[in-house]
């Protein structure tokens, strides 16, 4: 079968542009629906709500698979000065930090590397740390998950991070390292307060003050939700290409560039390319299968499942292609997880003729949906929209209740939209010879992901 590209590509970006239906999923994931923390009932019903769009495109085997999530909820959190008890100071728990009661003095420990910690070590023993969460810039950059280790060893209690933008805000961050087996298992309590208070506390500090920190949350399970639907390949059908999104949020976030910028794209994807096979005869040569996932936030919950579950019994995908955060910036290109589908890739994305660059990310990146794939040995990739250049400000608002519906460009979306489904739809009719025949060898990405451990992924 040969495509009529020109023809086929015109009516993608045509549909895409003036039948888009990226709005109305914006709103309804976040506005209508809102919340949808891994397990909750707003994710369920964005499960559902994402179903039912499957089954008006048209996709086959549409389903809602359930897993049970490994979850956490904070009731209460505080910080307080010693003597100040009027003062409120500005909290968020991060995301599965243990319950904690301390009073003990508090020490600033700069970015906690280990230059600067040595000399405070006769303090430490008991104390409640300082600490900023961004890399120190003189010194190769190491995760805050390993210098929250340190200071545990040296025995920090808990930990405070200030946000580093102004205004009073904060966002939920996560002290574990996902490459990990367990990330969600932490080595100390840490919350966050705003930039405001971080100052004041640091002033404190310096004086020899004593606080009170104090969380009370728990860790339970709950029902989380994949929902999946298919698009039968017209010439491979038994071969996969997989474009996912997870549509879940952090705890109080209604999430709109993370995630349901990616869950609308992979919508909109769904609907362009189910039509064109519909109305003109054109669909892909392998089968595409389309993916949402829970619980991304609880450290990869949903696509973990999913890879459990499916690879092994069912062949292993030729290609996953994860969407998370376009509210980020516009479409740049295609970053690959491993070195060998490049050619194959920007041989298409040259063919679009739009400028788009293929590149290949020189760690593991733990990061997203991606990685249990990539684990897993299957050929990953993400989108090239918030490296280096062209970084929408708005980002900054992610993991808060501030990720509204404002935060994403429509237009936007409909542009990745586009050149998503002409993407997916130009790789899936690549020759089989074009791809690489040799599988890829888990045993060496398993010791390349330990070996990498705690080192800072370069994708922010
Ligand atoms: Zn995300």
């Amino acid at each position: 079968m040969t495509v009529d590209w020109p023809s086929a590509e015109s009516s993608l970006m045509g549909n895409a542009w003036v039948c888009s239906r990226a709005n109305d999923h914006v709103n309804m994931l976040c506005d209508s629906i809102g919340v949808r923390w891994g397990g909750s009932e707003g994710e369920r019903r964005a499960a559902e709500y994402i179903r039912s769009r499957f089954e008006e495109y048209g996709l086959q085997e549409t389903s809602t698979e359930e897993f049970e999530v490994d979850t956490w909820e904070a009731t209460s959190s505080s910080i307080s000065i010693d003597g100040e008890d009027d003062r409120i100071l500005d909290v968020r728990p991060s995301l599965f930090c243990p319950s904690v009661t301390a009073t003990a003095p508090i020490v600033d420990v700069g970015f906690g590397m280990a230059h600067e910690v040595g000399p405070l070590t006769g303090r430490l023993d008991g104390a409640i740390a300082l600490i900023s969460g961004a890399y120190e810039p003189f010194s190769p950059p190491e995760s805050l998950t390993i210098r929250l280790e340190r200071l545990a060893t040296l025995g920090v209690v808990a930990c405070i991070t200030p946000y580093a933008a102004g205004g009073r805000r904060t966002s939920h961050g996560h002290a574990g390292d996902w490459r990990d087996d367990d990330p969600n298992t932490v080595s100390l309590p840490l919350v966050h307060t705003s930039r405001e208070d971080g100052a004041l506390l640091a002033r404190r500090a310096a004086s020899g003050a004593t606080v009170t920190l104090q969380v009370d949350s728990q860790r339970t399970t709950a029902t989380s939700r994949n929902v999946m639907g298919d698009l039968a390949g017209d010439i491979w059908p038994d071969e996969w290409l997989v474009l996912g999104a997870h549509h879940d949020t952090t705890v109080d976030s209604p999430g709109a560039n993370d995630n349901a910028s990616g869950s609308t794209v992979v919508l909109e994807v769904a609907r362009l390319l189910a039509q064109l096979k519909r109305e003109q005869g054109i669909g892909p040569g392998r089968s595409i299968r389309f993916v949402t996932f829970g619980s991304e936030e609880q450290g990869l919950q949903g696509s973990a499942a999913y890879v459990e579950r499916h690879y092994g019994p069912d062949p292993m995908p030729r290609l996953m292609v994860n969407l998370d955060e376009l509210g980020t910036g516009s479409m740049k290109g295609v970053v690959l997880q491993f070195p060998e589908l490049r050619p194959l890739i920007q041989k298409e994305l040259d063919a679009m003729g739009e400028g788009l660059k293929c590149h290949v990310l020189a760690q593991m990146d733990a990061t997203g949906d991606g990685f249990p794939f990539a684990r897993k040995g299957i050929q990953a990739a993400m989108l090239w929209r918030w490296r280096f250049v062209g970084r929408h400000p708005d980002v900054a608002f992610g993991h808060s209740s501030s990720d509204t519906v404002d935060k994403v460009r429509i237009r936007e979306l409909k542009e990745y939209a586009g050149f998503l489904a002409r993407l997916m739809l130009r790789v899936s009719h690549t020759t089989p010879e074009e791809w690489p025949q040799e599988p890829l060898d888990t045993v060496e990405i398993k010791a390349r992901i330990a070996q990498e451990r705690g080192s800072v992924v370069r994708t922010m």
